[in-house]
């Protein structure tokens, strides 16, 4: 799951986890839009990567640890371990 940072690596801004102007690399290092634009030019002085806008997160997770629960859960992990478990 995506790490909702609390504050800008940059500006030290607060992060809220619905702000708009967020902006994330792949590394998930949060920087705020003007940051982004005006001083870092869209590379990440962290990693060196580009930026993206990060997605709103709501307020009221609509799914809170479960992603599979059904017997499709079942049958990933039967698929997994038989394939760890082949010869080759
Ligand atoms: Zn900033
Ligand atoms: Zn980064």
């Amino acid at each position: 799951m995506l790490e909702i940072r609390p504050n800008f690596e940059w500006c030290d801004k607060d992060l809220p986890p619905d702000a708009v102007e967020a902006r994330i690399c792949t590394y998930e290092c949060a920087f705020c839009a003007t940051c982004v634009d005006t001083v870092l030019h869209n590379v990440c002085p962290n990693c060196g990567g580009g930026f993206a806008p990060r997605p709103i997160r709501p307020k009221t997770p609509r799914r809170n640890r479960r992603i599979l629960c059904g017997p499709e859960r079942h049958a990933v992990r039967t698929t997994m371990r038989n394939r760890k478990g082949a010869p080759r």
